[in-house]
């Protein structure tokens, strides 16, 4: 049948490995990509993203393949995101293949990352072909790499591919290994349609794009379809792949990949990890694995200028379209004043959302810190959500408060393992396990999430010299001694920037934020006192000296671009800063406690 010379595969790699640069040798072989069009790597579409190295939506390319054996394939790529935030993303696209390339850069070996998508597709039953990549490096240490593989991982790597996407050798390789190892799809193109949604999102001009994987039955336009787990119903107008350019097709059957377009004008409607089925002949169950995506890291937005307040919801409102993972609803804060308090999947969703709204929409905005969620037993038995610590509830209201606690796995070189454990206990973590992998330990801990958010990835990349690698899922709600620290500015109580401690180290906590918001304040016309205090008892004091002198004094008049500059570096820092009550805070100051240890 025609299924089988179709392959479905997803490339699992640790950032940096060399995904995307292989990913287009692989489109370029089959012929998907003009020269021109390989310079620039197609499956990093938008900006930041190439920026910043990792790939945050999903895309995909329907290839074909002559290969050695004559005859022609099928093969279906399936991009992933890289980033350990995405992970739900990535096990529905990988659910979607029958084979993953696991690509481990020779010269850097195995990466807590990789770890995990590798277990993730193992569980899955997909069938993992190893590439050691970057093997033009005088640095490649493939048999070393290969040892890794097997320890760490558990799959044999005897017959793992040596590769250069960077020069093309071996590629082709990868492509005949692709054929020969993965199996085939399976499937019944008869059954009633089930199609597993692994990606969606917004286009100007056709509403909501499903990229499907079409699992049994067929699906072709004008077909009446229903979204399993909304039950909401459509016409499909449109089906068609992506070579990486879209392709329309008369039909989408069992085994394939492509895209469904429907009139869906909300991203929403079309969740990830949802079952596509025809109403006519509907499935009895949606395929399995289906999960709603639940915000873990809160922050507020605010804008710098209170009337730029509608201008911020319009913003949000276009991003949203294009990211059904963001959520957030208006909040009012005596000192901000209306903003938005906003869901984010983790930390790097959230620097993604802030500097998409600052340089696509032109928001100049005040965040205030990264907080989780708390679970707030109350005395009469409620169980309150807490996302924004100036919304804890009246302590002698309260039972008990739990926090979440993840697990992380560390990949780490021997050498920073000390360094490693040192930090980890500083950030309340308990240790599960510790093993040895020739040079790398891989180091389980319980930690507590909020301890994570801080800054727990920057402290990790510094004391291991950027080597340790991370990986970390939620694990449960736990009881914890945590307080409400509040910070007043000239005896004001300042709700954004309460935050939740633990209250072990709150007294330390309070006085160093303090001390770094001394620094962060700049002197004003008056004395600014900054307090911090849990409940009514006042832990630190600090002062910010009133102003003396002009800035512009200094400049005698004389020199005018040197005057100019320093108008518009005033001008430029006076965006960031808030006012509150009589005093100026800039931005710096509301993430101060991302600062402290
Ligand atoms: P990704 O984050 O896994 O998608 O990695 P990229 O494909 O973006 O590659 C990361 C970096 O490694 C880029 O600078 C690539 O040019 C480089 N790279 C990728 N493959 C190779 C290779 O085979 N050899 C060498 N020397 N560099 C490579
Ligand atoms: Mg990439």
């Amino acid at each position: 049948s025609a299924m089988q010379h179709i392959r479905n595969f997803s490339i699992i790699a640790h950032i940096d490995h060399g995904k995307s640069t292989l990913a287009d040798r692989i489109i370029h072989l089959c012929g998907g990509l003009s020269d021109r069009e390989m310079e620039e790597q197609v499956l990093d579409s938008m900006d930041i993203e190439r920026e910043r190295g990792i790939t945050i939506k999903a895309q995909t390319a329907a290839l074909r393949y002559k290969a050695r054996d004559g005859q022609v394939y099928n093969l279906n790529l399936i991009d992933t995101p890289g980033h350990v935030d995405f992970s739900y993303e990535v096990s529905r696209s990988l659910s979607a293949c029958e084979g993953a390339l696991l690509v481990v850069d020779a010269s850097q070996g195995v990466e807590a990352q990789t770890v995990a998508n590798c277990y993730t597709a193992i569980d899955l039953g997909v069938e993992v072909v190893p590439v050691l990549n970057k093997i033009d490096l005088p640095s490649a240490a493939p048999e070393t790499a290969k040892q890794e593989i097997e320890d760490v991982i558990g799959i044999d790597a005897s017959e793992a591919i040596l590769a250069s996407a960077k020069t093309g050798v071996g590629v082709e390789d990868i492509i005949e290994a692709i054929i020969e190892r993965i199996p085939a799809p399976q499937g019944n193109p008869e059954a009633p349609l089930k199609a597993l949604v692994i990606d969606s999102w917004f286009d100007n001009y056709v509403g909501v794009v499903m990229l499907v994987r079409v699992v049994d039955g067929a699906l072709r336009p004008k077909d009446k379809i229903r979204l399993m787990a909304t039950n909401a119903s459509y016409l499909c107008e449109q089906v068609g792949v992506f070579t990486p350019k879209a392709l329309q097709r008369d039909v989408l059957s069992a085994g394939e990949v492509g895209y469904i377009i429907s009139g869906i004008k909300e991203l929403q409607a079309a969740q990830v990890g949802d079952t596509v089925t025809l109403i006519e002949k509907p499935a009895t169950e949606p395929l399995p694995g289906f999960k709603e995506i639940k915000s873990q890291v809160f922050a507020g937005l605010y804008p710098v200028e209170s009337n730029q307040y509608d201008s911020l919801r319009e913003s949000l409102e276009k991003l949203k379209l294009n990211d059904a993972s963001l959520h957030y609803e208006p909040e009012v804060s005596q000192a901000l004043g209306f903003g938005f308090r906003c869901g984010f999947l983790g930390l790097l969703h959230m620097e993604i959302v802030q500097e998409r709204l600052e340089r696509e929409f032109d928001q100049d905005l005040i965040t205030t810190a990264p907080t989780v969620i708390y679970e707030v037993v109350m005395r009469d038995g409620t169980i309150v959500p807490v996302e924004n610590p100036a919304k804890l509830p009246e302590q002698t209201k309260v039972e008990e408060i739990r926090e979440p606690i993840i697990t992380i796995t560390v990949f780490v070189p021997q050498e920073y393992l000390g360094n490693v454990i040192t930090l980890c206990n500083q950030k309340r973590g308990n240790q599960v396990d510790m093993t040895y992998h020739g040079r790398q330990v891989q180091l389980v801990y319980e930690m507590p999430m909020a301890e994570v958010v801080m800054d727990f990835f920057d402290k990790l990349k510094s004391v291991s010299r950027g080597y340790a690698s991370l990986d970390y899922e939620f694990k449960e709600f736990r009881a914890a001694d945590v307080v409400k620290l509040d910070v007043l500015i000239n005896g004001d109580k300042v709700d954004a920037l309460s935050m939740i401690v633990h209250r072990a180290n709150s007294v330390y906590r309070g006085r160093e934020l303090a001390s770094k918001m001394r620094q962060l304040i700049p002197r004003q016309m008056y004395d600014v006192a900054i307090q911090a205090a849990i409940g009514s008892n006042i832990i630190a004091r600090e002062n910010v000296k009133a102003m003396r002198k002009d800035v512009l004094a200094k400049c005698y008049g004389g020199d005018i671009t040197r005057k100019k500059k320093l108008l518009e570096k005033q001008k430029a820092g006076k965006k960031r800063m808030k006012q509150v009550g009589t005093v100026e805070i800039p931005q710096e100051a509301f993430l101060a406690v991302l600062r402290i240890g």
